[in-house]
């Protein structure tokens, strides 16, 4: 009798291991995260749809920086190469007053960390280095229902069908998070600030070099792009319980303008050249935090599961975050209950020390008050004088410091999801 009972618990467990190996993943979200996931789900075997709610790849945005560890992730990815070719190679930033004249230097490192590469560069990198992966555009999942062994997923424009995993990297606005776990604002920090960004002519003469001015609570920076011809601003402003429609090119326009309005230096340049810009990114400075990344078969990655805001690694995260999510999962062999759970402990920490450290962003780079302006350049100043430049140094890199990789089966060794021949997940540490 108790034979029978073993073999009747033996293949229960059998049926429920079975039921969890993963082979199709959807990703919501052709950002950083989800191209990024793709990448290392499909060398790991998975069969990968990636649906993206925009037309086609997203390549807006602002410079993006990887500095110290962050490295070994892009030459285990295969694309720090390309990314190096592509980089803005970045030099300082100065600070200048209303006239133009130079109050403090930000040096390149601070910013543009060891390899700098403006944000839709990364995208598109990502998405050509996830060939083999089913992209749809213009689409967007609309219901999602949980079952032992799938997910049933209804799409706006393509039906309806059927993954073994669902993960959610569609940003700080995630649809995923919204239909699995609840809506946003159980989940979502708003810090007071909201960020746009926006390509225009490069009438600056900024060569590898970027200038920077402030009014209390507001922040102006233009850049030279990797093309000299043009450069990229970046806008940062401070506005409590501040709505508008992100979808709408127009509100976003009327937005930055009516909060530069009256802003000196060369903003009103910015400003009208905002409407010829094809590119305008407007998002509010917000944070989000989750009891837990996952629910049963849907898992959260990047910032649609911890978005932390600028200065807290938000794409050095989703790309660590991806290649620790699809290695989890292979070396679970595709359990996902074993994975989701490894992958949520090996990466809380440093999220939480991003979102700490990202949660006075909006202040260092918008200081509230003219006194708190003249502070920041002082010490600046004081802190990149030669003696103390390896100090700053160092602290700009404290926080993008996520130690050692941790290695997974290698997918070059022909494993397989699903196939029974994975590692013993419990022996690998
Ligand atoms: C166009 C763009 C410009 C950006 N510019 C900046 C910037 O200047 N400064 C800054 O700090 N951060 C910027 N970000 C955010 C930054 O890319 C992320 O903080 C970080 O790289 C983490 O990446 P992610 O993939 O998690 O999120 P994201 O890069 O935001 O990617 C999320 C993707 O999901 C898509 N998506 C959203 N909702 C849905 C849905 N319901 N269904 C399907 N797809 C959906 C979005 O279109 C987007 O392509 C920008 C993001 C985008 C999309």
């Amino acid at each position: 009798l108790t034979n029978r009972i073993n073999d009747v618990y033996r293949c229960r467990d059998t049926d429920q291991r079975e039921q969890a190996m993963t082979r199709s993943v959807l990703i919501s979200g052709a950002g950083i995260a989800g191209p990024s996931l793709a990448y290392w789900l499909l060398r790991y075997g998975y069969a990968v749809t990636v649906v993206e709610q925009a037309p086609g790849p997203r390549h807006g945005g602002a410079a993006v920086d990887f500095r110290g560890d962050q490295l070994a992730l892009l030459t285990r990815m295969g694309v720090l190469d390309d990314i190096r070719a592509n980089q803005t190679g970045m030099g300082e930033q100065v600070v200048v007053d209303a006239t133009g004249r130079r109050q403090a230097t930000f040096p390149a490192f601070l910013f543009s960390g060891d390899v700098e590469i403006d944000r839709g560069d990364l995208a598109r990198i990502l998405y050509k280095h996830s060939t083999g992966a089913e992209y749809v555009f213009g689409d967007r999942v609309t219901a999602l229902t949980q079952r032992a062994d799938a997910v049933e997923v209804e799409f706006a424009h393509g039906g309806r069908r059927e993954f073994d995993l669902v993960v959610g990297a569609d940003g700080l606005h995630s649809g995923v998070r919204r239909l699995a776990f609840g809506p946003a604002e159980r989940f979502r920090t708003d810090l007071g600030y909201h960020t746009a960004a926006f390509t225009v002519p490069n009438t600056f003469g900024i060569d590898h070099s970027g200038l920077i001015y402030n009014e209390p609570n507001r922040y102006v920076s233009v850049s030279s792009a990797r093309n000299q011809a043009d450069a990229i601003v970046s806008l940062l402003f401070h506005a409590e319980d501040l709505h508008y429609d992100r979808h709408d090119p127009a509100a976003l326009r009327r937005v930055v303008t009516e909060h530069f309005a009256g802003v000196g230096w060369r903003t009103p340049e910015l400003l009208a050249a905002l409407p010829a810009a094809t590119d305008l990114y407007v998002d509010s400075l917000s944070q989000i935090r989750l009891d837990a990344w996952s629910v049963g078969r849907v898992v959260l990655l990047g910032d649609a599961a911890w978005c932390a805001g600028p200065g807290g690694n938000g794409t050095g995260h989703a790309m660590l975050g991806a290649y620790v999510l699809a290695g989890e999962l292979a070396a679970a062999g595709g359990d996902h209950r074993v994975a989701f759970a490894r992958y949520e402990r090996e990466l809380r920490p440093a999220i939480e020390k991003s979102q700490k450290f990202a949660a006075g962003a909006g202040r260092y780079l918008a200081p509230p008050t003219e006194r708190k302006i003249r502070r920041r350049d002082r010490t600046y100043r004081f802190l990149n004088s030669r003696p103390l430049s390896g100090l700053l140094r160092r602290l700009a890199s404290r926080n993008a410091d996520t130690g050692a990789l941790t290695d997974y089966p290698d997918p070059e060794a022909g494993f397989r999801v699903g196939s029974g021949d994975s590692p013993d997940p419990l022996a690998r540490r």
